[in-house]
């Protein structure tokens, strides 16, 4: 699997003369966006997980990029003025810690090209075109295999033809390791040594590297104003191609599963692989430790994995957190509290249900005095009602549990990854979520999240059931770097790169977004007369229940056909005190979009 990419951004770009004097290259803006930032966005769409980008010529450029896109790493190749590109990526080497693509920070391309590259059988692969007339060419020689003999500028120089060097590869470590050794050995009668050259110097002995062409790949290189001349006509072609790819959209305003990104999509349509892999292990044992990284500090949670919806997530925290000896407390206050308390009957727990309002504030003083009434060893509770968007004082009343000596189990499956969530602050002792709500991936994987010193107990607790147990699934896991049962393997390339994109946004960034939506919902609400069901200062601006319209022509059908019609799917409300419909504002969803949403709801209005 290629989880690194380098981009070798080092260079003076000295061809391009006044416009990069001050800036790098890959700063250069066609459609109205650095090629770099085009290209950075495309890698991570393409699942790759982090990009090491090594500077020179105008770093603080770069800082810039690396500060708006968390997953990039800088390597600085202080010696960029007497070196070659070959120098830049040895300044990267010692970041790399396994296969990676590595590109050029000049390039305008068709993403389909990393696609290629990462679906190649192939360790070492240079991916080439045919002509280009761009009259820069690097040409490649291969054998009769497709092997990378040369390369040259000189056309004349090339027996075999291959094709028109791109300027983007999938590398080993170990070739890297090999080209860096080459480029130590020849310092002195090559000072300013370019990649390919190494490339190929380490091609002829210990690595074979495959040339992967494809005939019409969209790309062009930017050295020259001539260069930026074709890029700029070329850019069009580019976008069509690849909008061709794009899946019809379909805006989910439900309350999850919540639309994802097309890249999400993407991921799961992947080479077929048994789960029992070492390379699928380490996919599992990544989204573990990134999820954890979500819910706490580094090294204070553990995450388990099921395949599950967000119930199964609840069922396993209800039927392994808590010992015979053990008596709850729930707070029931919408759907998921109900439910709660309904897996705590079928396991026949000792609880206690404290009943409260839909769509009222919870009393928390009122929790406290019942905490403290009877020896509650354990308190659940559901952080954010999707029932009606009213979230809870989760985390005041956790903490005054951990003051009380009570374990603390919570539902945070439709708050994590919105709400910011850390774990110890919170007093947080388990908490469920799953795949397809704020993570933005698909349904398929329910994950629970434990603080380290409430998990070790748990080998002690009776084991109420077998696929659910929380224990079992964890300490297999950890043995074997395996689940017991079939895992849902797409769903799971789905997550790892709902990950990626998460990680990408920062869960800060992503409520903010989410606000911004609910914010645009709320102004047109009011503005058509409308009533929400929660005070607005309790709401969880995730999730917005809409009292129905008082006239007798209202249905929530014709609602919902009308907003199916325009891409946008809405859902009925779920709670028998009040007649609702509700309108979510998570997942991969823009302000603008909810924006055209309102204006849906505003011609349906006005036919009532
Ligand atoms: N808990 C909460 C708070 C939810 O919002 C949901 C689903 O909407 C669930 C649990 C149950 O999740 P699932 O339908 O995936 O089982
Ligand atoms: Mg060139
Ligand atoms: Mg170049």
């Amino acid at each position: 699997m290629i989880r690194q990419a380098v981009i070798m951004a080092g260079g003076l770009g000295s061809r391009l003369k006044d416009k990069t004097a001050l800036m790098p290259k890959g700063f250069i803006e066609i459609g109205g966006m650095p090629i770099v930032e085009q290209s950075v966005r495309k890698l991570f769409a393409a699942g790759i997980e982090e990009i090491i980008i090594g500077t020179g010529h105008c770093a603080e450029w770069y800082e810039r990029l690396a500060v708006q896109y968390p997953g990039i790493r800088l390597a600085k190749n202080e010696g960029y003025a007497e070196t070659g590109s070959m120098g830049t990526l040895a300044c990267c080497a010692p970041l790399v810690y396994g296969d990676f693509l590595l590109l050029e920070s000049d390039l305008l391309y068709d993403a389909i090209g990393l696609t290629v590259l990462i679906n190649e059988t192939h360790d070492n692969v240079l991916l080439a075109s045919g002509a280009t007339g761009s009259g820069d060419e690097v040409y490649l020689e291969s054998d009769a295999a497709g092997f990378l003999v040369r390369n040259s500028k000189n056309r004349t120089a090339i027996v075999r033809l291959a094709g028109e060097l791109v300027g983007i590869s999938r590398v080993q470590k170990y070739a890297l390791d090999q080209m860096v050794s080459y480029m130590n050995a020849h310092r002195s009668d090559e000072p300013k040594m370019e990649y390919e050259t190494a490339m190929s110097a380490v091609s002829t002995q210990s690595v074979r590297i495959f040339i992967r062409k494809i005939e019409y790949f969209l790309w062009r290189e930017i050295d020259d104003a001539s260069h930026l001349t074709m890029a700029e006509a070329l850019y069009p072609k580019i976008e069509e191609a690849e909008s061709l790819r794009q899946i019809r959209r379909e805006v989910l305003l439900n309350p999850g599963p919540a639309t994802t990104s097309d890249s999400v999509k993407y991921a799961q349509v992947c080479a077929d692989i048994c789960p029992r892999e070492t390379e699928f292990g380490e996919v599992m044992e990544w989204i573990r430790a990134e999820l954890s990284c979500m819910a706490g500090k580094s090294g204070s949670i553990e995450t388990v994995l099921f395949g599950g919806s967000g119930t199964a997530a609840d069922e396993v925290m209800l039927s392994s957190c808590i010992p015979d000896t053990g008596k709850l407390l729930i707070v029931d206050n919408g759907a998921y509290g109900t439910r709660f308390a309904k897996i705590a009957s079928v396991y026949k727990l000792n609880f206690d249900v404290f009943k409260s309002s839909g769509f009222t504030p919870l009393d928390t003083e009122a929790v406290k005095a019942k905490l403290l009434e009877s020896a509650y060893t354990h308190f659940a509770i559901v952080y954010h009602e999707t029932t009606t968007g009213l979230l809870n004082p989760a985390p005041e009343l956790c903490r005054f549990c951990h003051d009380h000596g009570i374990t603390t189990i919570v539902d945070a499956v439709s708050a994590f990854a919105a709400i910011p969530i850390d774990m110890d602050r919170e007093g947080f002792d388990f908490m469920a979520s799953t795949s397809n709500k704020n993570i933005q991936g698909m349904a398929g994987v329910a994950f629970v999240f434990c603080r380290k010193e409430a998990l070790e107990p748990l080998a002690s607790y009776p084991m109420r059931n077998y696929y659910l147990n929380l224990w079992d699934q964890y300490q297999y896991f950890k043995k074997t770097r395996q689940t017991r049962f079939t895992p849902p393997v797409q769903s799971l390339y789905a997550l790892r790169q709902a990950i990626i994109e998460t990680k990408c946004e920062t869960i800060e960034k992503r409520y903010k977004r989410y606000s911004a939506c609910w914010e645009r919902l709320v102004k047109a609400v009011r503005k058509l007369g409308l009533t929400m069901l929660v005070p607005e200062e309790a709401q969880s601006k995730l999730i917005t229940a809409i009292i129905d319209p008082a006239s007798p022509k209202y249905s929530f059908e014709d609602l919902h056909e009308l907003a199916r019609g325009h891409g946008f799917t809405i859902y009925p409300g779920k709670l028998a005190e009040a007649n609702t419909f509700r309108i979510a504002n998570i997942g991969d969803i823009q302000p603008d979009e909810m924006t055209t949403f309102t204006q849906v709801l505003e011609i349906y209005m006005r036919t009532l």
